[in-house]
């Protein structure tokens, strides 16, 4: 991070600049970072949500193919064979 004093960049480690000796600050860097954590799992979360939404479609869609073609479903699945059952 940039020293406040003689603007000499840091490694995010150092507490102390090299150069003049200032104490580096940690607390406004850290905090941004917390904010862009939360910005990242928020837009994971919603990442998330919308694969399960789409998942749960497609599911929907394989169950209303196999109940229209029940031949198909007893190939898929045997448990879907009902009174189709050989
Ligand atoms: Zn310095």
């Amino acid at each position: 991070m940039k020293c406040s004093r003689c603007a000499q960049e840091n490694p995010p480690q150092d507490k102390f600049c090299p150069e003049c000796g200032t104490r580096l600050r940690r607390d406004l860097a850290s905090n941004g970072g917390s904010d862009r954590q939360a910005q990242i799992q928020n837009d994971d979360l919603r990442r998330a949500l919308a694969e399960a939404t789409e998942q749960q479609a497609a599911t929907a869609e394989t169950l209303k193919v196999i109940s229209a073609s029940p031949n198909t479903a007893c190939s898929v699945n045997w448990a879907f064979c009902g009174v189709y059952a050989p």
